[in-house]
């Protein structure tokens, strides 16, 4: 099973130091790279850290843009892909511009030449650092798992198309492995039609392996029929394409066990925010959150705290022995997140499907059993149920 950690702010940094090698890298955002780009690729080569550089084009053709077009990112992004010139007075990208293949070749080859070199070019600052420290050893560029073509939301055909052209165009180099993004819109994921023909679409292309998003697919608010859907979708095109990876972009313990039975082959972890992604939100900073083991989510560290009457609320790792959730700095969140994440795959690759389902109904009963009053049963119920609608999804893969 492959993870990788999203960095999303620079302040994961130094807590995450410690957990770097359970992890097999980072997938780091264009916009983020963009955002901190000493910081990033600073930590990054230092660390001789394995990543992934996701270009999220999709964003330039959101109507949500117009809200960044005043970000450093946005003109630093628009200039390196080469799309000054498509840009409507609202600041989102002309898609019909790709009706050019000329202009979709240039773009397909901006987005590709940014992830092969922003992070050596933007280090040979972070070697002359090493050279003003005299450092004996200046550190090389780790390597970069895979590229990823630029890529839209998919919610027509249209897009499709244009998604599967941006993948055909590119050139690829050398070693390079090449992972596709299937970025599919979440209404997508119930119309079984349109669903297949983006599966075979995506299962003819010459690529080294998938990454798959859901819009805005939460693992923790999904009933199981659209888990059900989520893992038809996963082995639909697993059957249709020969050892290559499909991992999830966006996931969380779900995901950790589908990769456990190799129903996915990884997941990226969010630290500190969601494991899900909603593009048409503005998102921003996420506040600072307590992940809470036996529900398997984020709890705001006043509630965490509150709930620490309940003992199988309590944690048992390095972090929680020392301090309470309210007392906890960021630092402290996010080495206990990755304490428990780490925890949590090790736990589930050691059990079998049926043992994982128990204790996941299991943990479903401690967690209702242990309510003080109606109100805050109907709260503990509204955490727990996602427990419920996991294993019922589970149950089918049981043999
Ligand atoms: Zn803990």
């Amino acid at each position: 099973m492959k993870t990788f950690l999203r960095m999303s702010l620079m302040r994961e940094k130094s807590a995450i130091d410690q957990h770097l090698r359970d992890f097999n890298g980072i997938v780091i955002d264009a916009h983020i790279l963009e955002t901190y780009q000493n910081a990033t690729s600073g930590y990054i080569v230092t660390n001789s850290i394995q990543y992934i550089i996701d270009p999220v084009t999709y964003k330039f053709a959101l109507d949500l843009i117009l809200e960044c077009t005043e970000k450093k990112w946005y003109s630093r992004l628009i200039d390196i892909y080469g799309i000054e010139d498509f840009i409507s007075a609202n600041g989102i990208l002309n898609l019909r511009c790709f009706n050019d293949q000329n202009v979709l070749n240039k773009f397909v080859q901006k987005v590709m030449n940014y992830q092969r070199e922003r992070i050596s070019s933007l280090s040979s600052e972070v070697s002359s650092w090493f050279l003003l420290l005299e450092s004996a050893t200046i550190p090389q560029i780790p390597s970069q798992y895979c590229l990823i073509p630029p890529y839209f939301i998919i919610n027509s055909n249209e897009i499709l198309n244009l998604n599967i052209n941006l993948i055909n165009s590119v050139e690829k180099y050398n070693n390079e492995k090449i992972y596709a993004l299937i970025p599919i819109d979440y209404e997508v994921l119930f119309s079984f039609r349109f669903l297949n023909d983006i599966i075979d679409r995506y299962s003819s292309l010459d690529v080294d392996g998938y990454f798959i998003w859901i819009t805005n697919f939460n693992e923790k608010n999904e009933r199981s029929d659209s888990l059900e859907l989520f893992i038809f979708t996963i082995e639909k095109l697993k059957s249709n394409i020969e050892n290559k990876e499909i991992i999830n972009m966006f996931g969380g313990y779900f995901s950790t066990i589908l990769s456990t039975l190799g129903i996915l082959d990884g997941l990226v972890h969010g630290i500190g925010i969601s494991e899900s992604r909603d593009p048409y939100s503005l998102g921003g900073p996420a506040p600072t959150r307590y992940y809470s083991p036996i529900i398997h989510r984020m709890l705001s560290t006043e509630r965490a705290e509150d709930l620490l009457h309940n003992r199988v609320f309590r944690c048992q790792c390095p972090i929680c022995d020392q301090k309470t959730p309210s007392n906890m700095v960021t630092e402290d969140l996010i080495k206990h997140v990755l304490n428990i994440k780490v925890q949590e795959r090790i736990e589930i690759e050691n059990h079998t499907l049926t043992e994982i389902c128990e204790k996941l109904h299991r943990d479903y009963r401690l967690i209702m059993s242990g309510s003080r009053n109606n109100q805050e049963r109907k709260q503990l119920r509204m955490y727990a149920t996602p427990l419920l609608e996991w294993r019922k999804a589970l149950d089918c893969k049981r043999v």
